[in-house]
């Protein structure tokens, strides 16, 4: 079968709040831009949406104050890019090639050619990297073991349970929070004895009388039997050292995020965890033409409002960067969008008014 290929102005990668607001953008701006987002896969933990996918509500998104469910507000999102035109590709990006302009990016049955790339590919949940955490039947990952309370919280396996959620920040206060709904206990593993989590946040978590917090605790070993599912989890008291199986019926994990970015590694500058380096107050990358927003670069704030902005800035530093880009006429000689045209030996422009100025740096 022949691979199919397209060329598009602006390609993004990532269907969150940042990807889709870059697209809105860059859609209004007429640049037909091209969204590429992995299709939901349980194994490789892709979710088209993002994040927000797998949230209840979203109390602190401005311009909703009675609050929006975050699959709700993802669709809205969605439903507005593609009112202006965004074309939407669900596939696997295999392998993506940065070193030259087009971008090329392979997927399964296509090959992509952008002339700028936005990268928004966001973050996804963290593992302990203990035994008993892989997936069935390596562990108990998909029987007892999750990420995600909002997805499976409400299974059968999880009701009326001694349920365990580990960690300190925000994300295991809120999943702690949601559990309550169908669990019969929370006991909430945190390894030291202050929480990370914000003061809110913290104290809904506290008021709740289904939520226990074990504190200075470091989870060893999720155990169980396969027929069964998950029994216990070994913890170990980080002041005496002692450890001590504690039963429970389900583990949820909620450590935090690591950006998406194994398929850029090697091509583009990336911090040592690997969020994408973007240059000062811009969504630029150290690659001319590429760009990076949300999460995927943003190891800081992290919200969905951030993210959106961000977004909003890489279409706009996106159109600026096409604006300026001198395309090959058939010729030889370049023009820019503005009507500018650069003669082959690139020593002369000719301007949009028939100047002819030499192509020199102003002094
Ligand atoms: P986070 O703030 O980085 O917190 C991660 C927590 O997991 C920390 O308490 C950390 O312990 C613990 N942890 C990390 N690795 C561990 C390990 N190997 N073993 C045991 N514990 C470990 O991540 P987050 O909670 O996902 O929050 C990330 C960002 O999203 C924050 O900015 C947060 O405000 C935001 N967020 C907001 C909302 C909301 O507003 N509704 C909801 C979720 C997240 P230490 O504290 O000891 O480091």
């Amino acid at each position: 079968m022949a691979t199919e290929e397209i060329h598009r102005q602006v390609v993004i990668i990532g269907s969150g709040p940042a990807g889709l607001t870059a697209a809105i953008y860059t859609a209004r701006a007429n640049l037909n831009p091209l969204l590429i987002d992995a299709p939901a896969d349980t194994e490789r933990q892709t979710t088209p949406g993002g994040q927000l996918m797998i949230t209840t509500d979203v109390e602190n998104y401005p311009g909703f104050a009675k609050g929006i469910e975050g699959p709700e507000l993802m669709m809205e999102f969605r439903k507005q890019a593609e009112r202006f035109g965004t074309e939407f590709l669900e596939e696997w990006i295999n392998k993506v090639d940065l070193q030259k302009r087009p971008f090329t990016l392979h997927t399964d049955g296509k090959v992509v050619k952008a002339e700028t790339l936005i990268i928004a590919s966001g973050a996804s949940a963290k593992w302990l990297g203990i035994p008993g955490e892989a997936k069935t039947p390596h562990g108990f990952g998909g029987n007892g073991v999750s990420a995600c309370a909002t997805c499976d919280g409400p299974l059968p396996a999880f009701r009326n349970k001694r349920l365990v959620v580990v960690g300190g920040g925000d994300t295991a206060m809120e999943e702690a929070t949601f559990l309550t709904r169908y669990a019969s206990r929370v006991y909430l593993v945190h390894r030291r004895d202050k929480l990370r989590a914000s003061k809110i946040m913290q104290d809904k978590a506290f008021r709740n009388e289904k939520i226990e917090f074990l504190w200075n605790t470091q989870p060893l070993e999720i155990v169980g039997t396969h027929e069964h599912g998950v029994t216990g989890i070994r913890l170990k008291d980080t002041m005496s050292g002692e450890e001590r199986i504690f039963d429970c019926e389900g583990v949820f994990i909620a450590i935090g995020h690591k950006p998406n970015t194994d398929l850029f590694r090697g091509q583009i500058e990336m911090d040592a965890v690997g969020y994408i380096r973007t240059n000062g107050h811009s969504t630029a990358t150290n690659i001319p033409g590429v760009f990076a927003c949300g999460d995927v670069q943003d190891s800081v704030y992290r919200q969905a409002v951030t993210a959106a902005g961000t977004g909003c800035m890489s279409a706009i530093d996106a159109e600026r960067y096409l604006d300026h880009l001198p395309v090959e006429m058939p010729s030889g000689e370049e023009v820019t969008i503005e009507g500018e045209h650069i003669t082959p030996d690139h020593r002369l422009i000719i301007t949009a008014a028939g100047e002819v100025i030499p192509n020199e740096p102003a002094s």
